[in-house]
C-alpha cells in the first residue's frame, strides 16, 4: 500500500483545486490537507502552512515535476500580467513589496505585524 507523500504547498487555495484537477485528469489521485482552514482563514495561510497537496507515493515524481512546469509557467505570467506592488505601511511607514498577484488583497507588514491592505 502506497503512502501519501506532500509533494507541494499552497498559499491558495484556489491554485491547489486547480492543480488537482489538472493532475486528476491525468489520472492521479489528489488528496488536499488543510484546505479548508486556509479558506476560511486564508490570511493564516503561512501559520499552517498552506494547503498541502498530496499524493501516493508512486506518483509523487510525475505530480512534483507537473507542478514544478505549472508554477513556473504561472509565475511567468503573473510577472507579465501584474508588476511587484511598493507601497508604504499605514502603521509604521515601512516601504513594503507585495508581488503582483497580491494586488487588491490583506497581507501582513513584516516589520510591524498589523494588516496591510495591498493597493490595487
Ligand atoms: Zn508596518
Amino acid at each position: 500500500m502506497d503512502k501519501l507523500v506532500t509533494i507541494a504547498t499552497f498559499d491558495f487555495p484556489a491554485e491547489a483545486q486547480t492543480i488537482k484537477l489538472l493532475l486528476e485528469e491525468q489520472g492521479i489521485e489528489v488528496f488536499l490537507a488543510d484546505d479548508s482552514l486556509v479558506g476560511m482563514n486564508w490570511f493564516l495561510a503561512n501559520a499552517v502552512g498552506g494547503a498541502k497537496l498530496r499524493v501516493l507515493e508512486s506518483y509523487a515524481e510525475r505530480a512534483r515535476q507537473f507542478v514544478e512546469e505549472y508554477r513556473q509557467t504561472s509565475r511567468q505570467s503573473h510577472e507579465f500580467e501584474l508588476p511587484a506592488v511598493d507601497f508604504d505601511c499605514e502603521e509604521c511607514g515601512h516601504a513594503l513589496t507585495f508581488p503582483g498577484q497580491r494586488r487588491g488583497g490583506v497581507e501582513t507588514c513584516p516589520h510591524c505585524n498589523q494588516y496591510v491592505d495591498v493597493p490595487e
